[in-house]
């Protein structure tokens, strides 16, 4: 039996054209600002999103810890979602290493911060308080997309009061080919409206590591120096940076066939009794199961290990699709998933 991992699109291997372009791979002492890979990239990224700066980095947690240091400084605050990668999923790095303070806010149905939740936590200018510097968004938000209205709406009022805006954009890419056209304007019509933006390579684009940092000159050479601070100045990362390339040239608009296969398997799912399947915008299928408990989703978890195919969750199962899954992969997860629900 083969096992089909829907647990991230982290899991995915290089491709075979990637493989050869990290080979190929022209390399430097980045440190020294000497890999022609790294430099490449970067400027190739902030090309096609928009920036006049862009900075490689070994992870999206560092990238978006960068990118907050860089934004503020001590004593300084952001706003956040309660579920945001930035709070709730990198360690507390903010606090703990840029003394800088998080206002979380919890999220309405499609991901977004209200308005009003945001204009109502800008602290005024008062010594009692942390500087409120930067407001900080997710999209695609747990595989949601933010609406650009939304977006622009944010930014302006955000830019009303003196905020900063940084996005984590991990999977941006999902979020722009799910608009449809050309994936890489359709990102800038995203990333129009942030001071910064972090993207993942390492998900969905299918490279073994990477993030890139995007924004001003200015910021990006603060971001440098956070960066080899906290340990992220790399020698000869052009062979990474290469896999990285190979994937914004070839592997971005193929994300569109993991949208497919995400709706394809909440189809299967649907209908199944005592499951609730939130219809997909992207690549991730979450799966409400009912009177679910942890040890229930544990249950299921097991159940499915067992039948070859891997997914996660604490509460609702979570799925997603990506560029080592087929069809063959998710009508394999629906079985497992019917035998257990139905059978
Ligand atoms: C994966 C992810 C990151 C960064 O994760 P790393 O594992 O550090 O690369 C940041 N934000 C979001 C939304 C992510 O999904």
């Amino acid at each position: 039996m083969k096992t089909v991992d829907f647990r991230s699109d982290t899991v995915t291997q290089p491709t075979a054209g990637m493989r050869e372009a990290m080979a190929a791979a022209q390399l430097g002492d980045d440190v020294f600002g000497d890999d022609p890979s790294v430099n490449a990239l970067q400027q190739a990224v902030a090309e096609r999103l928009g920036f006049e700066a862009a900075l490689f980095m070994p992870t999206g947690t560092q990238s978006n810890l960068c990118a907050l240091m860089a934004h503020c400084q001590r004593g300084d605050e952001y706003i956040v979602g309660q579920f945001a990668h930035t709070y709730r999923w990198e360690g507390g790095g903010a606090a703990v290493l840029g003394s800088i303070q998080p206002q979380p806010l919890n999220h309405q149905a499609d991901g977004s911060l209200s308005l009003a939740d945001i204009a109502a936590n800008i602290k005024p200018d008062d010594v009692h308080f942390a500087r409120t510097r930067l407001l900080t968004l997710e999209n695609t938000i747990g595989g949601k997309v933010l609406p650009l209205a939304y977006l622009a709406e944010a930014s302006a009022l955000a830019q009303k009061h003196g905020l900063a805006r940084h996005l984590d954009g991990a999977r941006l890419f999902n979020a722009s080919v799910s608009a449809g056209g050309d994936p890489y304007a359709a990102a800038r019509e995203i990333t129009q409206y942030f001071d910064s933006v972090s993207v993942c390579f390492s998900k969905g684009l299918g490279a073994p590591v990477g993030s890139v940092l995007c924004g001003s000159a200015a910021l990006i050479k603060q971001a440098k120096r956070w960066r080899k601070m906290l340990g992220g100045g790399m020698r000869q990362a052009g062979v990474l940076a290469a896999a990285a390339h190979y994937a914004l040239d070839h592997q971005v608009a193929r994300l569109a066939d993991d949208h497919a296969l995400a709706k394809r398997l909440a189809a299967g799912l649907q209908g199944l009794p005592g499951v609730t399947v939130e219809a997909p915008q992207t690549n991730i299928v979450f799966v409400d199961v009912a009177g679910v408990t942890a040890s229930r989703a544990a249950g299921v978890i097991e159940y499915l290990k067992a039948r070859g195919v891997l997914a996660t969750g604490l509460y609702k199962l979570r799925f997603v699709t990506h560029l080592d899954v087929d069809e063959a992969a998710v009508d394999q997860a629906i079985a497992a998933m019917r035998e257990y629900f139905a059978g």
